[in-house]
């Protein structure tokens, strides 16, 4: 699907410029939508929007897991909201977005874990933005192959789930979540759809050894991931699982070099990448 479009040439309508942070973050709220970067307050937002990169998280900003790395609020989910994705197509096309990510909170609560709300909203995007690539960012979808077929069959370019940390470390870190889960959704999705690719990220910092790092990435590699991220964990307050390090320049260098002799087509490694920095740039390296 990818190496046919011309996704490098697309031309945005508007092209919101670095610095217009504020102007999306209004178009947001106008729109009733969240996005990660402005919830987060990531870093990367003006440098992202300039090169036509957001990620939505659609079904609501509370979450059904409590991940002890993350800020998202643990609970009171909210229902479905059917407009979402006409929503989030209409804000992805005033951005002008030649690359959409879009996301979502955990929704164990829902049957499908909120599969049919990523179809629905790839499609809505897809009608909108028929050029524009998408990425979908997903939950593990409590494993349910149901959930991750609906996925596979709408056919976005980048299917990414996030490993978090070492198999060590996950029981700490994450919620309900497992080491191994992840890998098979991982497999299941690559397995099922050779080309669409395949992205995961890890956090740094949480007091993982440089030899279980690279334990993580045989194990990624070994299920065809595609693109890895690799990022500064940064603890959003004191009751959040408690920062054990920060990794240096030199260290995300050797990581990232690390990574590509295993056979990951696109590495982001630093202290302040995300899972969607430079996602189009992984694209346009993946199709060469
Ligand atoms: Fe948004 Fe991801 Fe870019 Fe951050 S890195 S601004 S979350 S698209
Ligand atoms: Fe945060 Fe995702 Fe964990 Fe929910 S499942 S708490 S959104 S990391």
């Amino acid at each position: 699907l990818i190496d046919t479009a011309p996704k490098a040439q697309v031309k945005p309508r508007v092209r919101f410029k670095a610095g217009a942070v504020d102007e999306v973050k209004q178009l947001m709220e106008n729109a009733g939508l969240n996005t990660v970067c402005a919830e987060a307050s990531c870093p990367n937002m003006a440098e992202c929007f300039a090169n036509g990169t957001a990620t939505f998280m659609i079904l609501g900003s509370h979450c059904s897991r409590n991940c002890r790395f993350c800020d998202v609020t643990f609970g009171g989910m909210e229902p479905v909201d059917v407009d979402e994705p006409a929503h989030v197509a209409e804000a992805a096309y005033k951005m002008g977005l030649n690359h959409v990510v879009i996301t979502c909170v955990a929704r164990d609560d829902l049957p499908d874990g909120g599969a049919f709300q990523f179809v629905r909203t790839i499609k809505a995007v897809r009608e909108k933005l028929p050029e524009a690539t998408i990425e979908v960012l997903i939950s593990d979808m409590k494993g349910e192959q149901k959930s991750l077929d609906r996925i596979i069959k709408a056919k976005p370019d980048i299917i990414n789930h996030n490993i978090e940390t070492v198999k060590r470390l996950t029981p700490q870190i994450r919620h309900r979540a497992t080491y191994q889960r992840t890998l098979d959704v991982l497999a299941y999705c690559k397995a099922k759809a050779p080309e669409i690719f395949t992205k995961t990220g890890i956090i740094l910092g949480l007091g993982e050894k440089r030899e279980e790092v690279d334990q993580l990435m045989e194990d990624t590699r070994a299920v065809g991931v595609d693109f890895l991220t690799i990022g500064q964990y940064l603890q959003p307050s004191e009751r959040h699982f408690q920062i054990r390090e920060y990794i240096s320049l030199a260290d995300f260098a050797d990581y990232r070099k690390l990574a590509l002799s295993k056979g990951f087509k696109f590495v982001a490694s630093g202290p302040q990448v995300r899972s969607s920095y430079k996602a189009h740039e992984a694209l346009q390296v993946g199709v060469k």
